[in-house]
């Protein structure tokens, strides 16, 4: 493609990307399709002679949009949001056609030192401390499986990486019965294995991790010979959004000797509002945190804030230096390629930049006060209604709720009626919700965040579900 096509084609695809921002709300938020119903309109061969652009974009409209799920709909309250903005999509294209490939410093410093700073900013903007040190990794389940290999570096000596676990046996993570699933994946990849994974029992109100509890675990732990060496606390558990209260876990784990990770990757955002800074009570017994500012901060995906509060550590665990990457400036800057586990990097720090920059912080704390404001009263609309039962609290933008017609008390039953809602109200396309298990029953989640979400769309969800649910 040359210049002057590459230029006209690149018009029409912005017209199209500012339509569809602008008219996402025609499309079903979850898409409407069978397994298999895209990959039967792809040919199965790729074609030996180029295709035009024009030909390609309309199968792209005609093949492959209704395959996709609406994640930027203002009625989309399905698991977290992952959302995008505006000046974040421009720094994307701008990333695009740059192409670099930002593993070190010297492959673009431009890059390595946008993102530190930004990083800097972001550490501002939430309100932790100075002495953390931020890199951006492509999600928090890279951060927190980093920081669970920092952690598992330290416990031995800095030689499990060389001697492997052999002879460092019995070492344990713990995190709380509501922890996300990436800490369990990252506790299986480090070796240690996953059933050396202690999930601790949460208050049944709060959904937050009991530390009576977890100093119990680590005490009959360490009393049977065995070595504890991280806890993953959480801020705004996946389910119901439980807040993790990091003074009394993190004085357990300096007691211990242990590694403490913080698990905020959506919960973070919401530290841009001084009022919630409370959840970071205690963060000077943390050694690494991770929030991302692709779920709730108007960021694309990806974009992972991970702060830690010795580098130095988290770069003796993961760096590794063949010739080929021996650079002249190495020891005087970061290379960000011993921060993670990929050796490539995109260029993250940008879209970061552009967001902040373009927004200010002020903007980005009304969009998620707002957000959670709404949740708070769509909490209140559930409770309001004698058929209906908040399930979970609505901590920040998030809270979960059934439906529980008159007269019917068959736990069983009422599962089986919300998991029919939940399908009915998803069909049909002008919302999305996804579930969890409240003290094992099922429950629906609504969870608000998109930038574009506003409370009549929260007020016309409320309304969808009450009929639908009572047409069951
Ligand atoms: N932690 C929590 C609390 C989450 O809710 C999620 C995803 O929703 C993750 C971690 C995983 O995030 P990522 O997709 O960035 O790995």
């Amino acid at each position: 493609m040359d210049t002057e096509t590459f230029r006209r084609h690149a018009h029409a695809l912005v017209d199209w990307m500012a339509e569809y921002l602008e008219g996402v709300e025609r499309f079903p938020v979850k898409a409407q399709v069978e397994p298999g119903e895209i990959a039967r309109r792809l040919p199965p061969a790729p074609p030996r002679d180029g295709e035009a652009m024009e030909r390609i974009f309309a199968d792209f409209e005609r093949d492959l949009l209704p395959g996709v799920t609406h994640w930027q709909h203002p009625s989309f309250f399905a698991y977290f949001p992952a959302n995008n903005s505006p000046p974040s999509i421009l720094a994307e294209m701008l990333t695009a056609t740059l192409g670099l490939q930002c593993m070190m410093w010297q492959t673009s410093p431009s890059a390595a030192e946008l993102e530190a700073r930004v990083l800097d900013w972001l550490r501002q903007m939430l309100g932790l401390p100075e002495g953390f040190t931020g890199v951006i990794q492509d999600s928090a389940s890279s951060a927190t499986l980093c920081s669970l290999i920092t952690a598992r570096e330290r416990a031995s000596g800095w030689r499990a990486n060389v001697e492997g676990l052999a002879a460092h046996f019995g070492m344990i993570v713990y995190c709380s019965a509501e922890t996300h699933s990436s800490a369990e994946k990252a506790v299986g990849i480090i070796g240690i294995g996953r059933a050396n994974l202690r999930k601790i029992a949460v208050d049944p109100r709060s959904f937050a991790l009991r530390p009576d509890l977890l100093d119990a675990a680590i005490a009959a732990d360490i009393a049977a010979g065995l070595q504890p060496i991280a806890v993953v606390a959480t801020l705004g558990s996946t389910g119901a959004g439980g807040i993790d209260a990091l003074r009394p876990i993190g004085e357990i784990c300096r007691r211990h000797g242990v590694w403490l990770h913080v698990d905020a990757a959506w919960a973070g955002s919401a530290l841009v509002l001084p009022e919630y800074r409370w959840m970071i009570d205690g963060i000077e017994h943390v050694d690494s945190l991770v929030m991302n500012p692709h779920k709730w901060l108007l960021t694309n995906f990806d974009c992972s804030a991970h702060y830690v509060r010795d580098p130095d550590a988290l770069v003796r665990s993961l760096a590794i230096l063949p010739e080929f990457l021996k650079t002249r400036e190495r020891g005087q800057v970061d290379d960000y390629r011993d921060w993670g586990v990929p050796l490539g990097r995109r260029f993250r720090a940008l879209k970061l930049w552009f967001v902040i920059r373009s927004y200010g912080v002020a903007a980005l704390q009304e969009i998620v006060r707002a957000h959670i404001a709404t949740a708070r009263e769509a909490a209140s609309w559930v409770e309001a209604e004698a058929d209906f039962e908040l399930m979970s609290p609505a901590t920040l933008a998030l809270f979960a709720f059934r439906y529980r017609p008159m007269g019917v008390d068959d736990e069983a039953v009422l599962d089986r009626i919300n998991e029919t809602l939940l399908h009915r109200l998803n069909d049909a396309g002008g919302a999305y919700f996804t579930q969890t298990k409240i003290a094992g029953r099922y429950a629906i989640r609504f969870s608000i965040g998109q930038r574009t979400t506003e409370r009549r769309h929260v007020a016309a969800a409320w309304r969808e579900i009450q009929e639908t649910a009572r047409g069951i």
